[in-house]
Protein backbone atom coordinates (compact mmCIF):
# COMPACT_ATOMS: atom_id res chain seq x y z
CA UNK A 1 0.00 0.00 0.00
CA UNK A 2 1.13 3.48 -0.69
CA UNK A 3 2.88 5.59 1.90
CA UNK A 4 1.76 8.61 0.33
CA UNK A 5 -0.77 11.06 1.84
CA UNK A 6 -2.10 14.47 1.38
CA UNK A 7 -2.76 16.99 4.05
CA UNK A 8 -5.64 19.54 2.86
CA UNK A 9 -5.18 22.84 4.67
CA UNK A 10 -8.33 25.00 4.95
CA UNK A 11 -8.52 27.54 7.78
CA UNK A 12 -4.35 26.00 9.14
CA UNK A 13 -2.01 28.17 7.52
CA UNK A 14 0.82 26.13 8.93
CA UNK A 15 3.34 23.27 9.20
CA UNK A 16 3.82 24.46 13.41
CA UNK A 17 1.21 23.33 16.09
CA UNK A 18 -0.51 21.52 13.27
CA UNK A 19 -2.83 18.64 15.13
CA UNK A 20 -3.88 16.80 11.54
CA UNK A 21 -0.84 17.73 9.78
CA UNK A 22 1.73 16.29 12.72
CA UNK A 23 -0.68 12.95 13.02
CA UNK A 24 -0.45 12.72 8.78
CA UNK A 25 3.25 13.43 9.53
CA UNK A 26 3.71 10.27 12.25
CA UNK A 27 2.30 8.13 9.75
CA UNK A 28 4.34 8.74 7.20
CA UNK A 29 7.21 11.25 5.93
CA UNK A 30 5.49 11.29 2.65
CA UNK A 31 2.93 14.20 3.00
CA UNK A 32 2.39 16.62 0.75
CA UNK A 33 0.29 19.47 1.36
CA UNK A 34 -2.87 20.74 -0.44
CA UNK A 35 -5.29 23.87 -0.51
CA UNK A 36 -7.55 23.80 -2.64
CA UNK A 37 -9.55 27.17 -3.91
CA UNK A 38 -13.03 26.56 -3.48
CA UNK A 39 -14.98 28.90 -5.80
CA UNK A 40 -18.43 28.29 -3.40
CA UNK A 41 -16.59 30.19 -0.89
CA UNK A 42 -14.41 33.00 -3.20
CA UNK A 43 -17.54 33.35 -5.25
CA UNK A 44 -20.16 34.59 -2.29
CA UNK A 45 -20.37 38.19 -2.47
CA UNK A 46 -19.47 38.74 1.55
CA UNK A 47 -15.24 37.94 0.63
CA UNK A 48 -13.22 40.76 1.45
CA UNK A 49 -10.26 41.89 -1.13
CA UNK A 50 -7.86 41.85 2.15
CA UNK A 51 -8.73 38.14 3.41
CA UNK A 52 -7.65 36.82 0.17
CA UNK A 53 -4.81 38.90 -0.40
CA UNK A 54 -3.89 37.51 3.21
CA UNK A 55 -4.99 34.34 2.21
CA UNK A 56 -2.46 34.06 -0.64
CA UNK A 57 0.45 36.24 1.39
CA UNK A 58 -0.23 32.90 4.16
CA UNK A 59 0.05 30.56 1.56
CA UNK A 60 2.94 31.53 -0.75
CA UNK A 61 4.74 31.46 3.12
CA UNK A 62 3.08 28.23 3.41
CA UNK A 63 4.86 26.74 -0.10
CA UNK A 64 8.19 28.55 1.48
CA UNK A 65 8.01 26.31 4.97
CA UNK A 66 6.81 23.13 2.57
CA UNK A 67 9.57 23.23 0.78
CA UNK A 68 11.92 23.67 3.92
CA UNK A 69 10.39 20.64 5.24
CA UNK A 70 11.27 18.61 2.24
CA UNK A 71 8.04 18.39 0.94
CA UNK A 72 5.96 20.90 -1.54
CA UNK A 73 2.02 22.60 -0.93
CA UNK A 74 -0.27 21.74 -4.34
CA UNK A 75 -2.64 23.82 -5.05
CA UNK A 76 -6.24 23.38 -6.73
CA UNK A 77 -8.88 25.93 -7.93
CA UNK A 78 -12.11 23.74 -8.07
CA UNK A 79 -14.94 21.79 -6.23
CA UNK A 80 -12.65 19.96 -3.37
CA UNK A 81 -15.54 17.15 -3.47
CA UNK A 82 -14.31 16.44 -7.38
CA UNK A 83 -10.71 17.97 -7.35
CA UNK A 84 -9.10 16.31 -3.99
CA UNK A 85 -10.21 12.62 -5.05
CA UNK A 86 -8.83 12.88 -8.37
CA UNK A 87 -5.52 14.28 -7.16
CA UNK A 88 -5.23 11.77 -4.16
CA UNK A 89 -6.12 8.98 -7.13
CA UNK A 90 -3.50 10.74 -9.72
CA UNK A 91 -0.84 10.48 -7.45
CA UNK A 92 -1.57 7.18 -5.81
CA UNK A 93 -2.43 8.69 -2.37
CA UNK A 94 -3.36 6.34 0.19
CA UNK A 95 -5.58 8.87 2.79
CA UNK A 96 -6.70 12.40 3.01
CA UNK A 97 -5.70 13.86 6.45
CA UNK A 98 -7.95 17.45 7.59
CA UNK A 99 -8.59 19.55 10.93
CA UNK A 100 -12.45 19.95 11.19
CA UNK A 101 -14.33 23.33 11.09
CA UNK A 102 -17.21 24.18 13.14
CA UNK A 103 -19.14 26.44 10.32
CA UNK A 104 -22.33 24.78 8.87
CA UNK A 105 -20.47 25.09 5.09
CA UNK A 106 -17.14 23.66 6.21
CA UNK A 107 -19.08 20.93 7.98
CA UNK A 108 -21.21 19.81 4.77
CA UNK A 109 -18.17 20.38 2.39
CA UNK A 110 -16.45 17.96 4.49
CA UNK A 111 -19.14 15.47 4.64
CA UNK A 112 -19.21 15.26 0.98
CA UNK A 113 -15.49 15.27 0.57
CA UNK A 114 -15.36 12.33 2.62
CA UNK A 115 -18.01 10.11 0.57
CA UNK A 116 -16.58 11.11 -2.73
CA UNK A 117 -13.08 9.56 -1.16
CA UNK A 118 -14.36 6.70 0.47
CA UNK A 119 -16.28 6.15 -3.36
CA UNK A 120 -12.86 6.10 -4.66
CA UNK A 121 -11.58 3.82 -1.94
CA UNK A 122 -9.05 6.23 -0.49
CA UNK A 123 -8.97 6.91 3.54
CA UNK A 124 -9.42 10.00 4.97
CA UNK A 125 -8.57 11.40 8.44
CA UNK A 126 -10.25 14.78 10.95
CA UNK A 127 -8.54 16.12 13.63
CA UNK A 128 -9.51 19.30 15.64
CA UNK A 129 -7.43 21.82 15.80
CA UNK A 130 -8.40 25.26 15.93
CA UNK A 131 -9.58 25.96 19.26
CA UNK A 132 -8.21 24.81 22.46
CA UNK A 133 -11.21 23.16 23.18
CA UNK A 134 -13.31 21.20 20.96
CA UNK A 135 -17.01 21.62 21.17
CA UNK A 136 -17.65 17.95 22.50
CA UNK A 137 -15.19 19.00 24.93
CA UNK A 138 -16.99 21.14 27.05
CA UNK A 139 -20.39 20.63 28.24
CA UNK A 140 -23.05 22.07 31.09
CA UNK A 141 -23.11 19.23 34.19
CA UNK A 142 -26.87 18.00 32.04
CA UNK A 143 -24.35 18.04 28.89
CA UNK A 144 -25.73 20.32 26.83
CA UNK A 145 -24.06 23.29 24.91
CA UNK A 146 -23.67 26.42 27.02
CA UNK A 147 -25.54 28.97 25.91
CA UNK A 148 -24.34 32.10 28.04
CA UNK A 149 -20.61 32.54 28.37
CA UNK A 150 -19.52 32.99 31.76
CA UNK A 151 -20.19 29.68 32.93
CA UNK A 152 -18.38 28.16 29.54
CA UNK A 153 -15.27 30.42 30.49
CA UNK A 154 -15.12 28.88 34.09
CA UNK A 155 -15.39 25.52 32.99
CA UNK A 156 -13.17 26.15 29.51
CA UNK A 157 -10.55 28.18 31.70
CA UNK A 158 -10.39 25.48 34.50
CA UNK A 159 -9.52 23.16 31.67
CA UNK A 160 -6.55 21.78 31.48
CA UNK A 161 -4.66 22.94 27.47
CA UNK A 162 -2.83 21.13 24.86
CA UNK A 163 1.00 21.95 24.34
CA UNK A 164 2.18 22.37 20.81
CA UNK A 165 2.26 19.47 18.81
CA UNK A 166 5.28 18.71 16.75
CA UNK A 167 6.33 20.91 13.45
CA UNK A 168 6.27 19.19 10.05
CA UNK A 169 10.14 18.26 8.91
CA UNK A 170 12.22 15.95 7.59
CA UNK A 171 9.24 14.66 4.80
CA UNK A 172 9.82 13.63 1.00
CA UNK A 173 8.40 15.69 -2.33
CA UNK A 174 6.70 14.06 -5.10
CA UNK A 175 8.58 12.11 -7.51
CA UNK A 176 8.79 14.18 -11.21
CA UNK A 177 6.11 11.17 -12.15
CA UNK A 178 4.21 11.98 -9.08
CA UNK A 179 4.47 16.30 -9.81
CA UNK A 180 3.45 15.60 -13.67
CA UNK A 181 0.52 13.30 -12.22
CA UNK A 182 -0.56 15.97 -10.14
CA UNK A 183 -0.66 18.76 -13.15
CA UNK A 184 -2.47 16.44 -14.80
CA UNK A 185 -5.34 16.29 -12.13
CA UNK A 186 -5.38 20.28 -11.50
CA UNK A 187 -2.79 21.34 -9.41
CA UNK A 188 -1.49 25.02 -10.85
CA UNK A 189 0.58 27.65 -9.24
CA UNK A 190 -0.84 29.69 -6.87
CA UNK A 191 -2.45 32.49 -8.42
CA UNK A 192 -1.77 36.20 -7.86
CA UNK A 193 -4.60 38.59 -5.92
CA UNK A 194 -5.80 39.89 -9.34
CA UNK A 195 -6.25 36.26 -10.94
CA UNK A 196 -8.96 35.76 -8.73
CA UNK A 197 -10.50 38.90 -9.59
CA UNK A 198 -9.87 40.87 -6.56
CA UNK A 199 -7.80 44.12 -5.44
CA UNK A 200 -6.02 45.23 -2.50
CA UNK A 201 -3.08 48.10 -2.03
CA UNK A 202 -3.80 49.31 1.46
CA UNK A 203 -1.16 46.87 2.90
CA UNK A 204 -1.53 44.67 6.17
CA UNK A 205 -2.28 45.21 9.73
CA UNK A 206 -0.19 41.85 9.94
CA UNK A 207 2.01 40.24 7.23
CA UNK A 208 0.97 37.14 6.25
CA UNK A 209 2.60 33.79 7.37
CA UNK A 210 3.83 32.05 10.87
CA UNK A 211 6.53 34.16 11.35
CA UNK A 212 5.26 37.62 10.70
CA UNK A 213 2.18 36.04 13.16
CA UNK A 214 4.58 35.07 16.01
CA UNK A 215 6.98 38.18 15.65
CA UNK A 216 3.59 40.54 16.27
CA UNK A 217 2.53 37.44 18.84
CA UNK A 218 6.11 37.67 20.90
CA UNK A 219 5.71 41.94 20.51
CA UNK A 220 2.43 41.77 21.99
CA UNK A 221 3.50 39.23 25.21
CA UNK A 222 6.68 41.56 25.79
CA UNK A 223 4.47 45.27 25.29
CA UNK A 224 0.93 44.96 26.00
CA UNK A 225 -0.07 41.95 27.65
CA UNK A 226 0.64 42.77 31.13
CA UNK A 227 -1.89 46.07 30.16
CA UNK A 228 -4.37 44.41 28.09
CA UNK A 229 -7.11 45.03 30.19
CA UNK A 230 -6.59 48.93 31.21
CA UNK A 231 -5.36 49.74 27.15
CA UNK A 232 -7.74 47.13 25.08
CA UNK A 233 -10.76 49.53 25.17
CA UNK A 234 -8.80 52.43 23.88
CA UNK A 235 -8.82 52.34 20.25
CA UNK A 236 -5.92 54.98 19.55
CA UNK A 237 -3.36 52.67 21.46
CA UNK A 238 -1.78 49.59 19.60
CA UNK A 239 -3.19 47.83 22.70
CA UNK A 240 -4.80 44.27 21.48
CA UNK A 241 -2.68 41.94 19.80
CA UNK A 242 -3.73 42.22 16.25
CA UNK A 243 -3.52 38.91 15.84
CA UNK A 244 -7.61 38.02 14.71
CA UNK A 245 -6.44 37.59 11.04
CA UNK A 246 -3.93 35.21 11.91
CA UNK A 247 -6.17 33.12 14.07
CA UNK A 248 -9.03 33.06 11.99
CA UNK A 249 -6.92 31.57 8.82
CA UNK A 250 -4.52 29.62 10.81
CA UNK A 251 -1.07 30.93 10.84
CA UNK A 252 -0.39 30.69 13.92
CA UNK A 253 -1.40 27.51 16.37
CA UNK A 254 -3.56 28.72 18.91
CA UNK A 255 -1.67 26.10 21.39
CA UNK A 256 1.26 27.69 20.41
CA UNK A 257 -0.51 31.24 21.31
CA UNK A 258 -1.60 29.52 24.63
CA UNK A 259 1.98 28.76 25.48
CA UNK A 260 3.36 32.07 25.33
CA UNK A 261 0.76 33.40 27.31
CA UNK A 262 1.97 31.02 30.32
CA UNK A 263 5.55 31.74 29.78
CA UNK A 264 4.34 35.44 30.09
CA UNK A 265 2.61 34.67 33.62
CA UNK A 266 5.59 32.71 34.64
CA UNK A 267 7.85 35.94 34.36
CA UNK A 268 5.19 37.82 35.74
CA UNK A 269 5.00 39.60 39.08
CA UNK A 270 2.44 41.95 39.54
CA UNK A 271 -1.16 41.06 39.68
CA UNK A 272 -2.25 43.95 37.07
CA UNK A 273 -0.18 42.02 35.05
CA UNK A 274 -1.94 38.72 35.77
CA UNK A 275 -4.94 39.86 35.22
CA UNK A 276 -4.43 41.60 32.10
CA UNK A 277 -3.27 37.59 30.32
CA UNK A 278 -6.60 36.63 32.67
CA UNK A 279 -8.51 39.32 30.55
CA UNK A 280 -6.42 38.42 27.11
CA UNK A 281 -7.42 34.67 27.53
CA UNK A 282 -10.89 35.28 27.95
CA UNK A 283 -11.07 36.89 24.80
CA UNK A 284 -9.60 33.48 23.23
CA UNK A 285 -12.42 31.71 24.88
CA UNK A 286 -14.82 34.29 23.27
CA UNK A 287 -13.45 33.20 19.95
CA UNK A 288 -13.70 29.39 21.31
CA UNK A 289 -17.58 30.04 22.60
CA UNK A 290 -19.12 31.58 19.11
CA UNK A 291 -17.33 28.96 17.57
CA UNK A 292 -19.15 25.80 20.10
CA UNK A 293 -22.66 27.78 19.57
CA UNK A 294 -22.15 27.63 15.80
CA UNK A 295 -21.43 24.57 15.68
CA UNK A 296 -23.96 23.10 17.82
CA UNK A 297 -26.31 26.00 16.34
CA UNK A 298 -25.82 26.15 13.00
CA UNK A 299 -28.85 27.85 12.83
CA UNK A 300 -27.43 30.79 14.16
CA UNK A 301 -25.50 31.68 10.58
CA UNK A 302 -29.27 32.25 9.05
CA UNK A 303 -31.19 34.18 11.84
CA UNK A 304 -31.51 35.35 14.82
CA UNK A 305 -31.28 33.35 18.19
CA UNK A 306 -34.55 34.87 20.01
CA UNK A 307 -37.57 34.95 19.00
CA UNK A 308 -38.30 38.56 19.69
CA UNK A 309 -36.29 39.62 16.62
CA UNK A 310 -37.42 36.72 14.26
CA UNK A 311 -39.70 39.45 12.55
CA UNK A 312 -38.28 42.31 13.75
CA UNK A 313 -39.51 45.86 11.77
CA UNK A 314 -36.77 46.96 11.04
CA UNK A 315 -36.68 49.81 9.02
CA UNK A 316 -33.93 48.61 6.71
CA UNK A 317 -33.68 52.80 4.94
CA UNK A 318 -30.89 52.20 2.17
CA UNK A 319 -29.86 55.83 2.28
CA UNK A 320 -28.92 55.86 6.31
CA UNK A 321 -27.31 52.34 5.48
CA UNK A 322 -25.41 53.95 3.12
CA UNK A 323 -24.15 57.09 5.41
CA UNK A 324 -23.30 54.35 7.76
CA UNK A 325 -21.17 52.12 5.53
CA UNK A 326 -19.19 55.42 4.00
CA UNK A 327 -18.76 56.85 7.54
CA UNK A 328 -20.96 59.88 7.06
CA UNK A 329 -23.69 59.42 9.32
CA UNK A 330 -22.56 62.71 11.65
CA UNK A 331 -21.63 60.68 14.47
CA UNK A 332 -17.98 61.53 14.58
CA UNK A 333 -16.58 58.03 16.90
CA UNK A 334 -19.13 55.91 14.39
CA UNK A 335 -17.63 57.60 11.27
CA UNK A 336 -14.04 57.62 12.45
CA UNK A 337 -14.67 53.82 13.36
CA UNK A 338 -16.42 52.83 9.62
CA UNK A 339 -13.37 54.70 7.75
CA UNK A 340 -10.85 52.65 10.11
CA UNK A 341 -12.67 49.48 8.43
CA UNK A 342 -12.75 50.97 4.85
CA UNK A 343 -9.27 52.51 4.96
CA UNK A 344 -7.07 49.06 6.58
CA UNK A 345 -9.80 46.08 6.68
CA UNK A 346 -9.71 46.20 10.53
CA UNK A 347 -11.63 48.50 13.51
CA UNK A 348 -10.88 48.21 17.31
CA UNK A 349 -13.29 46.04 18.62
CA UNK A 350 -14.62 48.65 21.32
CA UNK A 351 -15.47 50.29 18.07
CA UNK A 352 -17.00 47.27 16.55
CA UNK A 353 -19.53 47.46 18.92
CA UNK A 354 -20.39 51.48 18.81
CA UNK A 355 -21.01 51.15 15.20
CA UNK A 356 -22.78 47.58 15.21
CA UNK A 357 -25.23 49.23 18.33
CA UNK A 358 -26.09 52.29 16.16
CA UNK A 359 -27.07 50.58 12.66
CA UNK A 360 -28.94 48.34 14.80
CA UNK A 361 -30.88 50.61 17.53
CA UNK A 362 -29.97 54.06 16.26
CA UNK A 363 -30.93 53.67 12.14
CA UNK A 364 -32.81 50.04 13.01
CA UNK A 365 -31.37 48.28 10.29
CA UNK A 366 -31.41 44.80 10.78
CA UNK A 367 -28.21 43.57 11.96
CA UNK A 368 -27.68 40.86 9.11
CA UNK A 369 -26.85 43.99 7.00
CA UNK A 370 -23.75 44.87 9.24
CA UNK A 371 -22.54 41.71 9.51
CA UNK A 372 -22.70 41.25 5.73
CA UNK A 373 -20.46 44.66 5.47
CA UNK A 374 -18.35 43.59 8.05
CA UNK A 375 -17.86 40.25 6.48
CA UNK A 376 -17.10 42.42 2.94
CA UNK A 377 -14.34 44.72 4.56
CA UNK A 378 -13.35 42.64 7.05
CA UNK A 379 -9.11 41.54 7.02
CA UNK A 380 -10.03 38.42 9.84
CA UNK A 381 -13.55 38.17 8.70
CA UNK A 382 -14.66 35.05 10.36
CA UNK A 383 -18.84 33.42 10.71
CA UNK A 384 -18.46 32.76 13.91
CA UNK A 385 -16.61 36.03 15.54
CA UNK A 386 -18.65 38.08 13.32
CA UNK A 387 -22.31 36.39 14.08
CA UNK A 388 -21.62 36.34 17.20
CA UNK A 389 -20.43 40.44 17.80
CA UNK A 390 -23.59 41.09 15.66
CA UNK A 391 -25.81 39.10 17.37
CA UNK A 392 -24.76 40.31 20.64
CA UNK A 393 -24.96 44.07 19.91
CA UNK A 394 -28.64 43.69 17.76
CA UNK A 395 -28.82 42.51 21.34
CA UNK A 396 -30.92 39.27 19.23
CA UNK A 397 -28.39 36.47 20.53
CA UNK A 398 -27.61 34.27 23.50
CA UNK A 399 -26.43 37.33 25.48
CA UNK A 400 -28.53 37.18 28.52
CA UNK A 401 -28.96 40.85 28.99
CA UNK A 402 -32.31 41.64 27.72
CA UNK A 403 -31.18 45.60 25.79
CA UNK A 404 -27.88 47.39 25.08
CA UNK A 405 -27.85 50.50 23.72
CA UNK A 406 -24.57 52.52 23.09
CA UNK A 407 -25.02 56.38 23.67
CA UNK A 408 -22.09 57.21 20.89
CA UNK A 409 -21.05 60.44 22.96
CA UNK A 410 -20.67 59.00 26.01
CA UNK A 411 -19.06 55.71 24.48
CA UNK A 412 -16.32 58.24 23.06
CA UNK A 413 -15.91 60.59 26.05
CA UNK A 414 -15.35 57.37 28.07
CA UNK A 415 -12.34 55.86 25.46
CA UNK A 416 -11.61 58.46 23.26
CA UNK A 417 -11.47 60.93 25.76
CA UNK A 418 -9.00 63.26 24.07
CA UNK A 419 -10.60 62.88 20.43
CA UNK A 420 -7.16 61.16 19.12
CA UNK A 421 -8.89 58.20 17.24
CA UNK A 422 -11.61 60.37 15.76
CA UNK A 423 -8.89 63.30 14.57
CA UNK A 424 -6.57 60.00 13.32
CA UNK A 425 -9.67 58.53 10.73
CA UNK A 426 -11.60 62.12 10.37
CA UNK A 427 -8.92 64.38 9.17
CA UNK A 428 -11.45 66.90 8.12
CA UNK A 429 -12.42 67.09 11.80
CA UNK A 430 -8.93 67.50 12.70
CA UNK A 431 -8.94 71.40 14.06
CA UNK A 432 -12.07 71.19 16.20
CA UNK A 433 -12.17 71.35 19.49
CA UNK A 434 -12.01 67.91 21.52
CA UNK A 435 -15.08 68.57 23.33
CA UNK A 436 -16.56 69.17 19.91
CA UNK A 437 -15.54 65.57 18.67
CA UNK A 438 -16.21 63.41 21.53
CA UNK A 439 -19.60 64.80 22.08
CA UNK A 440 -20.49 65.18 18.57
CA UNK A 441 -21.84 68.82 19.70
CA UNK A 442 -20.75 70.10 16.14
CA UNK A 443 -22.32 73.23 15.22
CA UNK A 444 -23.60 73.33 11.85
CA UNK A 445 -21.09 76.36 10.30
CA UNK A 446 -18.19 73.69 11.08
CA UNK A 447 -19.78 70.74 9.55
CA UNK A 448 -20.68 73.01 6.28
CA UNK A 449 -16.81 74.01 6.92
CA UNK A 450 -15.10 70.70 7.36
CA UNK A 451 -18.13 69.04 4.70
CA UNK A 452 -19.07 67.04 7.57
CA UNK A 453 -22.74 65.56 7.36
CA UNK A 454 -25.59 66.70 10.07
CA UNK A 455 -26.31 64.29 12.68
CA UNK A 456 -28.59 61.54 10.14
CA UNK A 457 -30.84 60.71 12.88
CA UNK A 458 -31.30 61.99 16.89
CA UNK A 459 -29.71 59.55 19.12
CA UNK A 460 -32.31 60.11 21.90
CA UNK A 461 -35.47 59.76 20.02
CA UNK A 462 -34.28 56.46 17.81
CA UNK A 463 -33.07 55.10 21.44
CA UNK A 464 -37.14 55.40 22.90
CA UNK A 465 -38.21 54.66 19.11
CA UNK A 466 -36.49 50.84 19.31
CA UNK A 467 -37.54 50.26 23.18
CA UNK A 468 -40.89 50.63 22.02
CA UNK A 469 -40.49 48.69 18.99
CA UNK A 470 -38.73 46.38 21.31
CA UNK A 471 -41.75 45.91 23.94
CA UNK A 472 -44.58 45.67 21.21
CA UNK A 473 -42.53 42.67 19.84
CA UNK A 474 -42.14 41.11 23.47
CA UNK A 475 -45.70 41.60 23.99
CA UNK A 476 -46.86 39.88 20.51
CA UNK A 477 -44.22 36.66 21.14
C1 LIG B 1 -19.91 43.42 15.63
C2 LIG B 1 -18.63 42.65 15.84
C3 LIG B 1 -18.10 41.91 14.78
C4 LIG B 1 -16.91 41.17 14.95
N1 LIG B 1 -16.42 40.45 13.89
C5 LIG B 1 -15.30 39.67 14.07
C6 LIG B 1 -14.80 38.88 13.01
O1 LIG B 1 -15.34 38.83 11.90
N2 LIG B 1 -13.65 38.18 13.24
C7 LIG B 1 -13.01 38.20 14.43
O2 LIG B 1 -11.97 37.55 14.59
N3 LIG B 1 -13.49 38.93 15.46
C8 LIG B 1 -14.60 39.67 15.32
N4 LIG B 1 -15.06 40.43 16.36
C9 LIG B 1 -14.40 40.33 17.67
C10 LIG B 1 -13.27 41.34 17.91
O3 LIG B 1 -13.68 42.62 17.58
C11 LIG B 1 -11.98 41.00 17.16
O4 LIG B 1 -11.64 39.64 17.33
C12 LIG B 1 -10.81 41.85 17.66
O5 LIG B 1 -11.11 43.22 17.53
C13 LIG B 1 -9.56 41.53 16.87
O6 LIG B 1 -8.49 42.30 17.29
P1 LIG B 1 -7.26 41.68 18.07
O7 LIG B 1 -6.73 40.50 17.33
O8 LIG B 1 -6.32 42.78 18.35
O9 LIG B 1 -7.95 41.15 19.39
P2 LIG B 1 -7.42 40.89 20.88
O10 LIG B 1 -8.09 41.85 21.76
O11 LIG B 1 -5.94 40.83 20.93
O12 LIG B 1 -8.02 39.45 21.20
C14 LIG B 1 -7.28 38.24 21.00
C15 LIG B 1 -8.02 37.33 20.06
O13 LIG B 1 -9.21 36.87 20.66
C16 LIG B 1 -10.23 36.75 19.68
N5 LIG B 1 -11.32 37.67 20.06
C17 LIG B 1 -11.20 38.84 20.72
N6 LIG B 1 -12.42 39.35 20.99
C18 LIG B 1 -13.31 38.50 20.48
C19 LIG B 1 -14.73 38.48 20.41
N7 LIG B 1 -15.48 39.43 20.97
N8 LIG B 1 -15.32 37.46 19.77
C20 LIG B 1 -14.60 36.46 19.22
N9 LIG B 1 -13.26 36.42 19.24
C21 LIG B 1 -12.62 37.43 19.86
C22 LIG B 1 -9.62 37.13 18.34
O14 LIG B 1 -9.21 35.94 17.71
C23 LIG B 1 -8.44 37.98 18.76
O15 LIG B 1 -7.38 37.98 17.83
C24 LIG B 1 -16.26 41.18 16.21
C25 LIG B 1 -16.80 41.93 17.26
C26 LIG B 1 -17.96 42.66 17.07
C27 LIG B 1 -18.52 43.46 18.21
Amino acid sequence: MSDLLLFWHRRDLRISDNVGLAAARERSPHVMGVFCLDPHILERDDVAAVRVAYMLGCLKALEQDYAKAGSQLLILQDDPAKALPELATAIGAAAVYWNKDVEPYGRSRDRTVADALKQAGIEYSAHWDQLLHHPQEISTNSGDPYKVYSPFWKNWSDKPKAEAVATFKNAQALSNSGKAAAKKAGAIALPSLSDLGFAWDNGFLLEPGTEAARDQLDAFCDRALADYDEQRNLPFIDGTSRLSAAHKLGAIGIREVWAATAATERQTRSDEARNGIRVWRQELAWREFYQHVMFHFPELADGPYRDTFKDFPWENNEQHFQSWCEGRTGYPIVDAAMRQLNEIGWMHNRCRMIVASFLTKDLIIDWRWGERYFMQHLFDGDLSANNGGWQWSASSGMDPKPLRIFNPASQAQKFDADGEYIRRWLPELRSLDTAMLVTGAIDSGDRRTSDYPEPIVDHKKRQAQFKQLYANQKKQG
